[in-house]
């Protein structure tokens, strides 16, 4: 019996104990010499905190530089671990459809992607990344990176990204600055997720320096609760990142923005939970109206009328607003019914003025 209770309650404290996950994903990495680049790695191994490096395999067919000291300490601190090379694109060439491999012939897009991943395989230990240049890829990459042996793929979190593969992990970037990731981190403290940081080089100015970088990183290591990783350590942990949680995860709404949870790849289970409580909230709305509506229609005021009229109004621009799926169904329904309410607003009044 005691045994027992031990067990629930351990079970339950696996429930109750938070952790967020954060993956720094550098973005355009060049293999070759490059100032910002070389104290970019020095400060997160100095740091020993992870990071995965979101590489361009060749330029123009060609490999870059490979040798010299700064190739020596990258591929020294792949081998620890702590850096993960990923896979971006082949060329990043902008090939049309928006990005380098959408909408281009699956044939094609292998070739490609066998190609890079060959290259970089050679370099160092197999790749199992892929960083869509643009964030732009079809269902053909998809069906290309699982053949390829590919296990996990990091794009962005907008309407419409593919997610056909049932095989593949998604961790796609949810938010675009390192000055960002602290009130994230705050913002979700009590939560289980992923933070995945997209930053580029360009990043780096005269607002945020390598020096800016480095004080972040120690107040990361500072900090409870927070586990830094790359996509292949979380992929190793079998941090569970299917299609359905990436599909959950992209209809941000009206409440997921009033709870802050848009900037962390949170659970399913959270994730279908605040859509679903979003939904009620706007059914709620509908039928307060409709009870609303009733009053206007019982007292037959004019004062009532334009009152609902601007409660209805300023209640459409809100949900304009934040309008994203599933709610254009509640969306409709509430214009439709609001159209019926005040044309049998107008006829009652055309009735008492006759
Ligand atoms: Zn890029």
């Amino acid at each position: 019996m005691k045994r027992c209770i031990f067990v629930i309650l351990l079970s339950l404290q696996c429930l109750i104990v938070q952790a967020v996950n954060v993956v720094f994903r550098f973005d355009d990495f060049r293999l070759c010499p490059d100032t910002l680049q070389e104290q970019l790695l020095e400060t997160f191994v100095r740091h020993k905190i992870p990071i995965s490096l979101a590489v361009i395999p060749c330029s123009e067919d060609k490999l870059f530089f490979t040798e010299g000291s700064y190739f020596a300490q990258l591929k020294g601190a792949t081998e620890t671990g702590l850096i993960e090379i990923a896979q971006h694109g082949l060329n990043h060439r902008f090939m049309g459809f928006g990005g380098e491999f959408a909408g281009i012939s699956f044939q094609r897009q292998m070739d490609m992607l066998s190609k890079g991943k060959h290259l970089l395989d050679s370099l160092f230990m197999p790749i199992i990344t892929f960083v869509p240049p643009w964030n732009s890829y079809d269902d053909n990459t998809l069906r290309a990176l699982e053949l390829l042996g590919f296990e996990c793929m990091s794009s962005c979190m907008t309407i419409g990204q593919p997610l056909s593969s049932a095989k593949l992990q998604y961790y796609p970037e949810t938010i675009d600055h390192p000055n960002k990731l602290i009130n994230a981190i705050k913002d979700n403290k009590n939560r289980n997720g992923i933070i995945i940081l997209m930053f580029h080089d360009y990043d780096f100015d005269d607002s945020f320096s390598m020096s800016d970088m480095d004080a972040l990183l120690n107040k990361l290591n500072d900090m409870d609760g927070v586990e830094c990783l790359t996509f292949k350590m979380l992929c190793e942990k079998r941090v569970k990142s299917d299609r359905f949680r990436f599909k959950a995860n992209i209809e941000i709404n009206l409440l997921s923005k009033f709870l802050k949870s848009g900037h962390m790849l949170q659970t399913t289970l959270f994730a279908v939970s605040v859509r679903i409580i979003n939904l009620l909230i706007y059914i709620f709305i509908v039928l307060v109206f409709f009870l609303f509506g009733w009053f206007v229609c019982k007292f037959r005021n004019k004062y009532f009328l334009l009152l609902i009229v601007c409660v209805m109004g300023l209640v459409g621009i809100v949900v304009w607003w934040h309008l994203l799926t599933p709610l254009k169904a509640v969306l409709f329904t509430f214009l439709i019914s609001f159209g019926a309410l005040l044309g049998a607003l107008l006829m009652n009044y055309k009735k008492k003025t006759k």
